[in-house]
């Protein structure tokens, strides 16, 4: 693994170099803090963060949660010693410079043929940006989104007064194109959103289905592809990889978003809004008199809802991107160990006689139910296993997460239980850590027998 230790005095080094060119302007006395009064800050910060679940262990499976690719943490922390602000190019123009480029490479890797975007905080954000887009692009018209969409979609159009309209989802938790299509033939829908990559199960909405009826009731596509966005760079249909028809029909949407802050390597907060067509910038028009005076070049500020944001986050993105590129050699390949964990795991819970597979994964995401007759028994079983795998000693946790099912959400996969709660508590595992594929039959071992010994 890179080493921080050694990576990190280089960026103090080099920016302390930069900065004697100009000035030493020493610590001004009101700054100056005690070495011991530091030590001991320093050393209850470090004990309070030890109550963190081990997010970099290849037995945390749980949520969508994993460190930093160190050329991520070594871009961030060299830039922020500056502390650029992406807003205008009065404040960070290098910074600006490698947003640019990393939102091109994003664009490419979905394959549009131009595009107008930037980096925000968050997927949330993000998709709040593609929302208010829709919205005024489509005055009066209603935002549709899957039953399994993030559940910020319809959050996001209260706070835009816009309509929400929930689709129903299939047996795989994907967007019903029926259902869709009759919503559609209201008249009322001006915005589709597709989830490729949904946050529960992992489902791809079927994009090229969407993207024909949208575009036949004259309706737009936003895809969200904030969790899953990055397996474009797998979507071979090859046995490590992942279906190529959704992805392939992102070069149609009108906007795209993705978090590198979960598939990328980033750090909080790395989101991405890519919108096919430039023209949309004119929505975002605004005049500040204290902004924008060094360039007549585009200030990404200028298109985007936030106003001040890291530029750190763009040069931790450029750094990785240039060591890991987009390409499936390259961050694909980061990516595959986790398809294939995800995939010997579903098999495994197949094979087994403590659990049955909820449903097969699209992308990394395990889902499965302890083997037991009723909703009841389920949820508590579920329960006792996420609790018990997840106690003792550091080096045998095992981290995993739960997710609610209702009855019909199981009959309609096959699962028939008796029905004497009105939802139950399944498993759910996120494989995103390609460490975490080697370790998936030992975790699997020990959960099969924790399943074994709960009543
Ligand atoms: C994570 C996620 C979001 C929200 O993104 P944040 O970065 O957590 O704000 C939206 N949509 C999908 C599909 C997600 O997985």
């Amino acid at each position: 693994m890179t080493d921080l230790t050694q990576w990190l005095p280089r960026a103090v080094a080099a920016i302390d170099r930069w900065q004697a060119q100009y000035d030493d302007p020493g610590t001004h006395p009101s700054l100056v803090i005690d070495d011991r009064s530091l030590e001991s800050a320093f050393t209850s910060l470090t004990e309070r963060l030890t109550d963190n679940y081990p997010f970099f262990s290849p037995r945390y499976v749980g949520q969508m949660l994993k460190p930093p690719h160190p050329a991520a943490v070594l871009g961030y922390v060299t830039a922020m010693l500056i502390n650029p602000n992406n807003h205008a190019l009065d404040g960070g123009p290098g910074t600006a410079a490698m947003e640019k480029e990393v939102v091109a490479r994003l664009a490419t890797m979905f394959g549009l043929p131009q595009h107008l975007g930037h980096l925000t905080s968050s997927g949330t954000i993000a998709n709040l940006e593609a929302l208010f887009v829709a919205r005024e692009s489509h005055p009066g018209k209603a935002i549709a989104y899957s039953a399994d969409a993030h559940y910020t979609h319809a959050r996001m159009c209260h706070v835009l007064g816009v309509e929400g309209i929930t689709i129903t989802s299939d047996d795989r938790g994907r967007m019903d194109l029926d259902a869709l299509d009759e919503v559609l033939s209201t008249g009322r829908v001006g915005t589709v959103v597709a989830t490729l990559g949904t946050t529960g199960l992992g489902a791809l909405d079927p994009l090229p289905g969407i993207v024909a009826l949208a575009r036949a009731h004259g309706a737009r596509i936003h895809v969200d592809a904030a969790y899953g966005g990055f397996f474009a760079l797998i979507a071979d249909d090859s046995p490590d990889g992942v279906a190529s028809a959704p992805f392939g029909a992102t070069a149609l949407a009108d906007s795209i978003v993705v978090d590198p802050h979960k598939h990328g390597l980033q750090p909080y907060g790395c989101g991405a809004v890519l919108f096919a067509d430039p023209e949309v910038g004119r929505f975002y028009v605004h005049d500040s008199p204290y902004t924008y005076f060094t360039s007549d070049e585009l200030h990404l500020g200028e298109i985007s809802l936030e106003c001040s944001r890291a530029g750190a986050a763009a040069a931790a993105l450029w750094l990785t991107l240039e060591v890991l590129p987009l390409t499936p050699d390259g961050l694909g390949a980061a990516l595959r160990p986790g398809r294939r964990g995800a995939l010997t795991w579903h098999d495994l819970h197949r094979q087994s006689d403590a659990f049955n597979a909820y449903q097969p994964p699209e992308l990394d995401i395990v889902t499965y139910l302890p083997a037991r007759t009723s909703m009841s028994a389920v949820d508590a079983a579920s329960q006792a296993v996420f609790r018990q795998s997840g106690e003792g000693e550091p080096g045998e946790q095992i981290h995993v997460a739960t997710y609610g099912v209702s009855p019909q959400q199981l009959k309609a996969r096959g699962h028939d239980l008796r029905e004497d709660a009105s939802a139950a508590r399944i498993l759910r595992s996120v494989v995103m850590k390609p460490e975490s594929e080697a370790a998936i039959p030992g975790i699997h071992a020990r959960l099969e027998s924790i399943a074994r010994t709960i009543a």
